[in-house]
């Protein structure tokens, strides 16, 4: 298979994006991306508006969502590909998800009020696209705009981690149940930027094994979260475990995102990419 700008994993406003889905294509396809997978948040509500628009520009599209799971303490986001979004099983997992996230929002603001920041929860629903899906993105950016950090990321790192006061815990969906929605829906599963996790290397390869038993079939080897040593380690993880491999930026919008649309080093030539099976 000759390469191709692949990019299986971005957001738009629907979930933590800073681009309408229809946004999101367009610049997709102004960037040379081939085959765009749009990977909101838990939520599957974009995926009409950027299949039309994909249409339009003549650019390969194919459905997707970014599943929040709870591991352990950890938690981490299984990428489900080429799922049809008339799955009511997996509507119905995913609106199970979200249905956690505005009592989890309201409680972050409790947390930030507690610490001397009032009006947090109220602040980054002006940022919010969809009522459904508030995210601690939100609230970086409104914690950016009063200038509690420099920019989102030093908000995150002071306000919105494990151990700093923004943060609270959250049950999110089990890797089963995301692993089972995603296969009802006749999706592909890839872990999503495992390179992020806070696992060491052996707690990492139990979630490889553990995905790989029930059925995971790929891994994003090309992130916008990865450096070269991340992709190189993990193009490993996938030849040991025979996962398909991914290429992804997770681009959330222009000016917060290091990587943009179509902007990912390729894929390691031997690796078999995902969309080979898509
Ligand atoms: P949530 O699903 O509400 O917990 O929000 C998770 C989102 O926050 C991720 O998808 C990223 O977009 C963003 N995020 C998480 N950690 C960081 C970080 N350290 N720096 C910047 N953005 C982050
Ligand atoms: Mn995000
Ligand atoms: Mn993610
Ligand atoms: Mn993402």
């Amino acid at each position: 298979m000759p390469p191709i700008n692949a990019d299986l994993h971005c957001h738009s406003t629907i979930s933590d994006g800073l681009l309408a889905p229809a946004e999101v294509v367009a610049r997709a396809a102004r960037n040379g991306v081939e085959l765009l997978a749009l990977t909101d948040h838990d939520e599957l509500a974009g995926l009409a508006d950027a299949r039309e628009a994909a249409r339009i520009h003549g650019l390969a599209f194919v459905n997707g969502v970014e599943v929040s799971v709870s591991w352990g303490e950890q938690t981490v986001h299984i990428v489900g590909l080429g799922v049809d979004p008339a799955c009511t099983v997996l509507a119905d997992g995913l609106a199970d998800v979200r249905a956690g996230r505005d009592g989890r929002a309201a409680r972050m603001g409790e947390a930030l009020a507690a610490i001397g920041i009032r009006g947090a929860y109220e602040g980054a629903l002006k940022y919010v696209g969809n009522p459904a899906l508030v995210s601690r993105s939100h609230f970086a950016r409104y914690l950016a705009e009063i200038g509690a950090a420099r920019d989102v990321k030093s908000v995150f790192d002071h306000y919105l981690v494990r151990g700093k006061p923004g943060y609270v815990e959250h049950v999110w969906a089990t890797m089963e149940d995301a692993l089972a929605w995603i296969h009802a829906a006749g999706g592909l599963a890839v872990i999503a930027h495992p390179g992020r996790y806070r696992l060491s290397k052996r707690e990492l390869d139990e979630l490889f094994v553990r995905f790989h038993d029930l059925g995971g079939e790929a891994i994003e080897v090309v992130s916008g979260s990865h450096n070269r040593e991340a992709t190189l380690e993990f193009a490993r993880v996938a030849r040991r475990y025979g996962f398909l491999a991914s290429r992804a930026s997770d681009f959330h919008g222009p000016g917060e995102s290091s990587v943009d649309l179509g902007g990912s080093d390729p894929l390691p030539e031997d690796l078999t990419p995902v969309w080979s099976k898509l």
